[in-house]
């Protein structure tokens, strides 16, 4: 469906009720018509939360002094994929702070001893690198990468992001998808200053990109950065953002954000029914989690890896939705994968 800019506007605004049930409801329908009622999950390692750069909101900035920091080894990342793995996930992510003590082939060298040793995707998170760190990901197997735009106000950006700039942001997500990944970008909801206007940007650049995946979340104010007396985002308009994407863009991944539970103790269930269909369950080892410390709350803290698959696949199931079995790439890549001469980097070889 196209919506333009103002009606996005109306959508994310409107205090009439029936308004905003019909809006959620077209946004479960349409994920329900597109992808059944199964919903993707992903196991996340956040294997090093060390980070050159200093983006004004998260608690990774490099001028957290006070964040013990940590790295883990190699063999230690395959160990917790092949736990993930046998867990039953078919995706595994990759996030970190953008680290450069992991050389490009030590992560190239990583995802081909996960692709070869498990029959899994690869999502990476590592923020920004360089084109030729990207193709040589892609070449060694990697299948798709998360790079949030965060904000599509350029001034915004540049203030929360210092040294860089909203157009270097979108060039990475291009030079992502021209090495043949799956792209997935995204933004917060209440960042200081932001406005809905914003908010309809952030929509329609997804669209315009034609992301496939989005990930949409509140910003919560994190103590040990500058933005601490923030207000951070509410629960009612990352559910509507949700909502608008599926209607604009019905075959897209959608998370359920983990930053969603900040807000609300069911924040993940309630994205489910505003129209996402992946889900995260963080199968980092639980000695490392408490100082992967993005914003303040995060839940499963002390929770092992099968606990919070167990809790996860439990979450979906109480919403009435199944597990899916495949991988889950995203349909806008296979369709074009499928094409004759699809621009993709595959068939550019
Ligand atoms: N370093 C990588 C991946 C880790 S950060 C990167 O930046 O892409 C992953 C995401 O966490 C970011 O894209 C950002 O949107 C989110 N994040 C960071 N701090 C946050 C905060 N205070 N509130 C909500 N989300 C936050
Ligand atoms: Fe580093 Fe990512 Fe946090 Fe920015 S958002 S400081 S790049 S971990």
């Amino acid at each position: 469906m196209i919506l333009d800019r103002a009606e996005i506007i109306g959508l994310l605004t409107t205090t009439d009720e029936s308004e905003i049930r019909v809006l959620r409801t077209r946004a479960e329908t349409t994920c329900l018509k597109v992808f059944g009622s199964d919903v993707h999950l992903r196991g996340i390692i956040e294997f090093s939360n060390y980070c050159r750069q200093d983006c004004l909101y998260c608690g990774l900035r490099r001028s957290n002094i006070g964040q013990p920091r940590y790295r883990m080894g190699l063999s230690e990342i395959v160990d917790a994929a092949e736990k993930a793995a046998s867990l039953g996930f078919k995706t595994i992510v990759l996030q970190s702070g953008e680290d450069l003590y992991y050389s490009v082939s030590d992560i190239a060298r990583l995802i081909e001893t996960i692709k070869s040793r498990l029959d899994v995707a690869v999502t990476l998170s590592l923020g920004q690198r360089d084109k030729a760190a990207y193709r040589s990901w892609a070449a060694a197997g990697a299948d798709r990468y998360l790079l949030r735009h965060e904000t599509s106000n350029p001034v915004l950006y540049a203030y929360l992001h210092p040294g860089h700039s909203l157009d270097e942001r979108i060039d990475h997500l291009h030079m992502l998808r021209e090495a043949g990944f799956q792209i997935g970008a995204g933004n917060m909801v209440g960042l200081p200053g932001q406005t809905v206007d914003d908010i309809a940007g952030d929509l329609l650049l997804m669209k315009q990109l034609e992301v496939d995946m989005a990930g949409i979340g509140p910003f919560v104010p994190n103590p040990c950065t500058p933005l601490a007396n923030s207000n951070g985002g509410t629960l009612d308009l990352v559910l509507r953002e949700m909502a608008i994407l599926r209607v604009l863009m019905p075959d897209v991944m959608i998370p359920a954000t983990t930053a969603l539970d900040t807000l609300d103790l069911h924040g993940r269930e309630l994205a489910l029914r505003w129209g996402a269909n992946v889900m995260m369950p963080n199968v980092t080892p639980t000695k490392y989690r408490r100082m992967y410390t993005l914003y303040p709350g995060k839940t499963s803290v002390d929770e092992d890896p099968k606990q919070s698959a167990d809790c996860m696949r439990l979450r979906v199931r109480s919403c009435g939705r199944s597990i899916a079995t495949g991988y889950g790439h995203s349909p806008r890549y296979l369709r074009n994968k499928q094409l004759p001469g699809a621009q993709t980097w595959e068939a550019k070889q």
